[in-house]
């Protein structure tokens, strides 16, 4: 097995070094200390395609492969891992969640702007009583009255990038009669359909946001549902799997 990394991929670790060098690292301590979260940067990660790193071109990403996208993380969060968080749960928790569940429709709706940088992205699983048990969530999705959709309301807790959301990936139960992870759905929300609640104060990575949201009924169609109904687990689950490569790259 060779080891070594292809010229492609150390061009983008180098990007990714020299930029976390000359425009993150110099400004780490003081967004640190001001718990300021940089969001005119991820624009400029953005035109680097570095927030779509392994995004296939044709959905506006830089079509480069998941180890190039663990080297840019890497080089981050060498520079500052708040900034590392806020591009891997961006990238990691719902552009690819949506690239490998999605509809052909859902992939070209949602996840371009998700790559071009112009959307950020969340994911909202924990809630305050389901955390590790995360199939103990209590976010209803319950028929609305229309016809074929849902309305959603609950409260979600810790959710990374919520406060500049424009896209967030929300697991809800739509199923009350089946406990644990089987009556749970996965929505596509734009960042609108959620109130942010709350600013977590953590002892580090200040320069991310961590927020607790609400949900207040937001009407959704059938387009916003992700993968089948009561299979919103197993997106959750094969999401976090390829999450902890990123959050390891920290
Ligand atoms: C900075 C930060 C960002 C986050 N971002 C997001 C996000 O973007 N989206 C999101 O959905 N969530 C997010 N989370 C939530 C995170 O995923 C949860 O913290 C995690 O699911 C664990 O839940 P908990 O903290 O309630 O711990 P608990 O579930 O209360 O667990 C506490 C401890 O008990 C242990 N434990 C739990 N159950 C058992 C058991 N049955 N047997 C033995 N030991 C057990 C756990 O291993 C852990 O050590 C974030 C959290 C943090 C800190």
């Amino acid at each position: 097995m060779d080891f070594e990394l292809s010229p492609e991929q150390r061009e983008i670790q180098t990007l990714a070094r020299d930029f976390g060098a000359e425009k993150i690292e110099p400004h780490a301590a003081e967004w640190d200390r001001e718990h300021r979260f940089p969001r005119e940067l991820f624009g400029e990660l953005a035109a680097l395609g570095l927030m779509g790193v392994c995004v296939p071109e044709e959905y506006g990403g830089a079509g480069a492969d998941f180890l190039s996208y663990v080297l840019v993380l890497e080089e981050l969060s060498r520079a500052d891992a708040g900034v590392g968080v806020t591009v891997a749960v961006h990238t990691s928790a719902v552009t690819l969640p949506i690239l490998t569940f999605g509809t052909d429709e859902q992939r070209s709706r949602f996840v371009p702007p998700l790559a071009r940088g112009e959307h950020l992205g969340a994911f909202a699983l924990t809630e305050a009583e389901a955390g590790s048990d995360a199939g103990a969530l209590r976010t209803r999705a319950e028929p609305d009255g229309d016809g074929d959709g849902w309305r959603i309301t609950g409260a979600k807790q810790w959710i990374t990038n919520a406060r500049y959301a424009g896209t967030v990936l929300l697991f809800a139960r739509t199923d009350p009669e089946t406990p644990g992870a089987g009556g749970v759905s996965a929505f596509i929300l734009d960042g609108d359909h959620v109130r942010v609640t709350r600013d977590e104060e953590k002892l580090g990575l200040n320069s991310s946001v961590t927020n607790d949201v609400v949900v207040e009924g937001a009407t959704v169609g059938r387009d916003r549902l992700l993968h089948d109904e009561g299979k919103g687990f197993r997106v959750a689950m094969t999401t976090l799997d390829g999450g902890r490569i990123g959050i390891a790259a920290q």
